[in-house]
């Protein structure tokens, strides 16, 4: 069986790209970055969704001699020019203080009204091999900022963004309804024909 590496640390990531790549009928083996712990994580020099999934996984494929995919995502507001975009994570100043990064953001678009609160979710999901081939896919889930969260399944920017749609927010969404809309369940669908590709 072919082994591909996610780098992620994150198990429910594996889980979700193993039931996508599964339910296509691949025969493939997924491994989390858990399983290569000698290798440090890759810091996000670059300045687009794309070009971080890129990174992460030409890394991982050079340090492994294995097939390897890594996402990149985050949210993208219009009327702030597509901000927090690739610094979602990091837009109150540390990385990944999700209630701070969310207070931050509604507090800037406070005066927005409803018409001009459009944003997206987008993920990046690349495939890189170690020779160094490479193939980027990408998935959004559009829908508008709620002025209060709602909700409280889900991660992140997830209690304030309303799938256009849909009535309840991302955090108001089971975990099975939101991966089959989301930007990451699109993006790793779309790697599904890459993969069946170049790995078999
Ligand atoms: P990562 O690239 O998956 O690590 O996500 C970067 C950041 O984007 C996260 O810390 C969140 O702030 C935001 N983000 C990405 N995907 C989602 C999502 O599905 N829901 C809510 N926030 C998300």
């Amino acid at each position: 069986m072919n082994r591909l590496i996610l780098a992620t640390r994150n198990a429910h990531k594996v889980a979700e790209l193993h039931a996508i790549l599964t339910a296509a009928g691949l025969d493939v083996e997924l491994v989390g970055a858990d399983a290569y712990p000698e290798i440090p994580d890759v810091k996000e020099t670059g300045v687009t969704f794309a070009e971080n999934a890129l990174l992460k996984a030409h890394t991982l494929a050079k340090a492994t001699g294995l097939p390897a995919v890594a996402d990149d995502s985050g949210l993208c507001v219009d009327v702030l020019g597509g901000a927090p975009g690739i610094f979602s994570a990091r837009w109150a100043g540390r990385h990944g203080d999700d209630q701070a990064n969310l207070d931050l953001l509604l507090a800037q678009l406070g005066d927005i009204d409803a018409p001009h609160r459009a944003a997206h979710f987008t993920c990046a999901a690349a495939l890189a091999l170690p020779d160094g081939t490479e193939r980027v896919v990408e998935g959004r889930l559009e829908g508008t900022l709620r002025h209060e969260p709602a909700g409280t399944g889900g991660f992140g920017y997830d209690p304030i963004l309303q799938p256009h749609g849909e009535t309840r927010t991302c955090a108001e969404l089971t975990a099975e309804e939101k991966n089959a809309i989301s930007h990451r369940g699109k993006a790793f669908r779309g790697l599904v024909p890459v993969v069946r590709e170049l790995v078999g």
